[in-house]
């Protein structure tokens, strides 16, 4: 008899262009062996040329949704994505801080579209600070580590060990920065654990068609953590797949703009 698939939840927004958000998120864990459970914080009506509207979901219902979920379903591993705004932020927080440690959590700070629309409100970032100490890994792009660390965005691999570790002063116990959009025939992401620094270094795939590729990497370790013997070896993995996906992605033909990754 084999063991039952791992039940993963992600907390995030919608893409209806399938690329990001949950849709992207639900695609990882079924190709990663995870059964998917979703909880919905806001609607984009977007496609792969960008995002036109945001339709943000009551704090209050993001919090019924948690509650209900959790009350019939165990879920042992969450990804959290687009949070929209302060409020949303701190409901999530709620529900992480009363279920202390019991979950392994990775945070993906997601704020921006590559095509430049805000997906979380400028003030719900001094609430995402306080998020930090709650979950297991953060998962930020160079843009994103910046904002959290008050900086300008690193440009090497030495800034990003100094914001991953101003991260970890946050209280996050495990980052990792990703360095994508650096230059070069490699992208390297730095990893801080309280073991010390990791450079996971993959080849580029030379492809336009990266839509969702941050959401997608975050939801494939989540799917993976519960499922390798310990965050970094699920990482490893995750990096790995997506290489793979990024590739597929060529294949597709979806839509005008970046096009998405295919698992
Ligand atoms: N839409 C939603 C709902 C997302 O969660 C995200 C990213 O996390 C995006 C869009 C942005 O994706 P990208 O920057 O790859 O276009």
């Amino acid at each position: 008899m084999s063991a039952a698939p791992p039940v993963a939840l992600t907390i995030a927004g919608s893409d209806p262009s399938g690329g990001a958000g949950i849709q992207a998120d639900l695609k990882t864990f079924s190709a990663l062996g995870a059964y998917g459970t979703a909880v919905l914080t806001a609607l984009t009506a977007q496609s792969t040329q960008g995002v036109t509207g945001v339709h943000v979901v009551p704090p209050d219902f993001v919090r019924e949704q948690l509650e209900t979920l959790v009350e019939d379903v165990a879920v042992d591993v969450v990804k959290i994505g687009m949070l929209a705004g302060a409020e949303t932020v701190e409901a999530v927080t709620a529900f992480l801080a009363a279920r202390a440690g019991e979950v392994p959590v990775v945070l993906d700070p997601v704020m921006v579209s590559t095509a430049g629309s805000r997906l979380l409100d400028e003030d719900a970032v001094q609430a995402i600070l306080t998020m930090l100490p709650h979950v297991s890994v953060v998962t930020p792009n160079l843009a994103e580590a910046g904002v959290l660390t008050a900086s300008e965005p690193a440009t090497d691999l030495a800034g990003m060990r100094e914001q991953a570790a101003a991260i970890r002063a946050l209280g996050a116990p495990r980052v990792l920065v990703k360095g994508g959009h650096l230059a070069g025939s490699e992208v390297s992401d730095l990893w801080l654990d309280g073991d010390g620094e990791q450079v996971l270094s993959t080849e580029r795939v030379d492809t336009r068609h990266t839509h969702g590729t941050g959401c997608t990497l975050s939801s494939a370790i989540t799917a993976l953590q519960p499922q390798r013997r310990h965050w970094l070896e699920a990482t490893r993995d995750a990096k790995a797949w997506l290489t793979g996906a990024l590739r597929a992605g060529e294949q597709l033909r979806v839509g005008q703009g970046p096009g998405p990754v295919h698992h």
